[in-house]
């Protein structure tokens, strides 16, 4: 199986994408995750997009689109993926047709997680991941059940986002309404989104995407 999923910033993609690729035992792609961690381990790559991302704009399509190509053509992605964070511009969304067109594979589900924008910047400012299995938290809306320890695995590190902060917010919302609606746009016109109440609750959303992967 195949899904996007698209929305905001803080819309949670990212939290819904894992629990889909857990149920569907399918692997979760994100490709902010994917930078991040290039960022993280310093390569060349990282080197180049850590200022774009600390900005909140959106590192270029060549630099994501090699990613994506090389990320999808590996094993793990045979029984299918999640996208979340991709594809965030019209030709992103293209490419990734033309990429699964040669793979003989289509896209089975896309989803937008229909948000307000002026929640989005109290889940983002608050959110934190564990550092030992990336599940989401946050302080307010979603916190760990035994304080500074990760429900999931036990461990008790957690990562704040260096771009999870008011001001970078508002620009990568901006990027988002400018480039990504396009996106919206493009999958409506060929009858393929979905939208879905991303204002609901954590579960309910769940409840909802897991009624329509069956
Ligand atoms: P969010 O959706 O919360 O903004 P992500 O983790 O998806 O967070 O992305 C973080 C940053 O990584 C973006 O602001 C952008 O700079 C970069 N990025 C991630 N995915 C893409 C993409 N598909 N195209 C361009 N830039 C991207
Ligand atoms: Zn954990």
């Amino acid at each position: 199986m195949i899904i996007v999923i698209l929305g905001t910033p803080g819309s949670g993609k990212g939290t819904q994408a894992r629990r889909l690729a857990e149920r569907g035992n399918i692997i979760q792609l994100s490709t902010g995750d994917m930078l991040r961690a290039e960022v993280a381990r310093g390569s060349d790559l990282g080197l180049k997009v850590k200022k774009i991302m600390e900005s909140g704009d959106l590192v270029s399509d060549d630099i994501i689109l090699d990613m994506i190509a090389e990320r999808i053509g590996r094993d793990d992605c045979r029984n299918g993926f999640i996208l979340d964070g991709f594809p965030r511009t019209t030709p992103q969304a293209e490419a990734l047709d033309g990429m699964l067109a040669e793979r003989g594979l289509t896209i089975d589900h896309v989803f937008e997680l229909e948000t307000d924008d002026d929640i989005l910047v109290e889940r983002i400012s608050g959110r934190f991941t564990c550092a030992a299995c990336g599940a989401l938290y946050h302080d307010r809306l979603n916190p760990p059940r035994v304080t500074e320890v990760c429900d999931e695995c036990g461990g008790a590190t957690f990562n704040r986002r260096a771009d999870d902060n008011a001001e970078t917010v508002r620009q990568r919302l901006l990027a988002y309404h400018e480039q990504t609606a396009p996106v919206l746009a493009y999958y409506h016109d060929k009858g393929a989104l979905r939208g879905i109440d991303g204002m609901a609750g954590i579960d309910q959303v769940t409840g909802q995407l897991n009624e329509i992967t069956g």
